[in-house]
């Protein structure tokens, strides 16, 4: 009897195994049968390891890749300056870009489903379409003038990413043979809106800015001076020239180390971590499955130098530029914006729908009230220090920076902001490496960017 009964508790055991295994496979074949199908050894969607089926389209419907079966290759758009400006978004036949579509999207390509898998109903392959405009990214391409760099822009009502250009790029209907070390293709594979980090410079008052407005009582009534100089725990802090007298607003719009430098240490260090991550610039983004890199900080918690260094954005911050425009995005829609992403929707060829994306929203980055004062704050600093001339038609609030480079003597140029426009609700981001000063040479991509962005809507 003894002997049946543990027996019995045995067959129960392994009985439940097999339950639980069939259990995490059915659950994986849901969560991941599209990846598995996509694997570049399923000879059914494949041939020599290149994706042999659908096209990728911007979201007017400009082809800008399609994949031919006669002679079993991708073509890429007409123009030599799309291909090049769209390389990140679209990706390669050779599945180099790890952002690009023709890697991270095949399954979407394919028109794989959970009943029929690879093999679709309806048809071979799909049409995706991103969000993108073929026009908007080529603009901000040629604004970017052969310097490395990034340009994002995306509507932060809907979510939608108008523009993904990252450079270094190639031309995909020509990949160059890139040899090791080639300083002109450097992290040329990389989408640098999504997967990289940099040094934001004074962007990074942004975030001081909001940590201020909400943790130190009567700021906005607050005069500071400027000397040009102040020594904080012994690291001497330095603006360009002396601000002099000056609000907070005044130091924002003048950028003022001095000013920011002293608010970071009376922030300290808690606060801003708080306030980091509460921006969901520590966290990762999905856009539509691709993860974003994120932003890291080390607010030296007994060293208040180099906490008035991060305060200012210097230091060892390091940014995620796509972050940083949601953040803006954030400030321009009342504290919270819409998750950016980068497929529209994919559709039979013959234009019959067969997916639907949904808004999905950040949730709240910035009390509103506080978004509502720093809305106006950059506002300010294009009136009264940018220059709105330079921004003609634009009702734009932007604040610059100007921060060091690794790759570069000369700095990367920043300059990050928000239409407020509520035909055209974008918020954007522009990286130009060893670009110089902020809002002169960064400003002026974005504008570029902005008016293409504004006349294709
Ligand atoms: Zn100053």
């Amino acid at each position: 009897m003894k002997k049946i009964t543990s027996r019995t508790i045995v067959c129960f055991f392994l009985a439940l195994v097999l339950v639980a295994g069939t259990g995490v496979f059915t659950f994986k074949f849901f969560m991941e049968g599209d990846t598995w199908s996509a694997f570049s050894a399923n000879r059914h969607l494949y041939t020599n390891n290149v994706l042999n089926t659908g096209r990728v389209l911007d979201e007017t419907g400009k082809v800008l890749a399609d994949y031919d079966d006669s002679d079993n290759k991708w073509h890429y758009a007409d123009n030599i300056y799309v291909r090049k400006a769209t390389l990140h978004a679209v990706g390669d036949s050779t599945g180099m870009i790890g952002t690009g579509a023709l890697t991270r999207f095949a399954d979407k390509l394919t028109g794989y489903n959970i009943i029929t898998g690879a093999k679709p109903i309806f048809s071979n392959g799909r049409d995706l379409y991103l969000t993108l405009n073929a026009d908007v990214c080529q603009a901000a391409f040629k604004a970017l003038n052969g310097h490395k760099g990034t340009v994002g822009v995306y509507n932060y009502k809907t979510g939608e990413i108008i523009c993904m250009v990252s450079a270094p790029t190639y031309d995909p209907a020509s990949p160059p043979t890139i040899k090791d070390g080639d300083e002109n293709y450097e992290g040329v594979y990389m989408n640098r809106l999504l997967s990289a980090t940099f040094i934001p410079g004074s962007t990074f008052k942004l975030i001081t800015a909001t940590a201020a407005l909400e943790k130190l009582d009567g700021i906005e009534s607050r005069k500071f001076h400027c000397s040009g100089k102040t020594t904080i725990d012994g690291q001497l802090i330095t603006c360009p020239s002396a601000h002099g007298d000056l609000t907070m607003e005044q130091a924002l719009a003048v950028s003022c180390n001095c000013v920011f430098g002293q608010l970071a240490t009376e922030i300290g260090s808690d606060q801003l971590n708080e306030y980091v991550k509460k921006a969901g610039l520590t966290e990762s983004m999905s856009i539509n499955g691709i993860q974003t890199a994120k932003s890291t900080f080390d607010f030296a918690a007994d060293d208040k130098g180099s906490l008035a260094w991060s305060g200012i954005g210097q230091g060892k911050d390091l940014v995620n530029p796509c972050a940083l425009m949601v953040y803006s995005g954030a400030i321009a829609n009342g504290g919270s914006a819409a998750k950016p992403q980068i497929i529209s929707h994919t559709a039979l060829k013959k234009g019959v729908r067969t997916s639907l994306y949904l808004r999905h929203s950040t949730g709240e980055l910035i009390n509103e009230d506080t978004a509502s004062k720093l809305a106006s704050m950059m506002r300010n600093n294009v009136i009264s220090n940018y220059g709105q001339s330079n921004f003609p038609g634009l009702s734009i609030g932007a604040k610059s920076g100007t921060a060091q480079s690794d790759n570069s003597d000369s700095d990367n140029a920043w300059f990050t902001g928000f239409l407020q426009d509520e035909d055209h609700p974008y918020a954007f981001v522009v990286l130009v490496e060893g670009g110089g000063s902020g809002s002169k040479v960064a400003g002026k991509v974005a504008n570029t960017a902005l008016q293409a962005a504004v006349k294709a809507q």
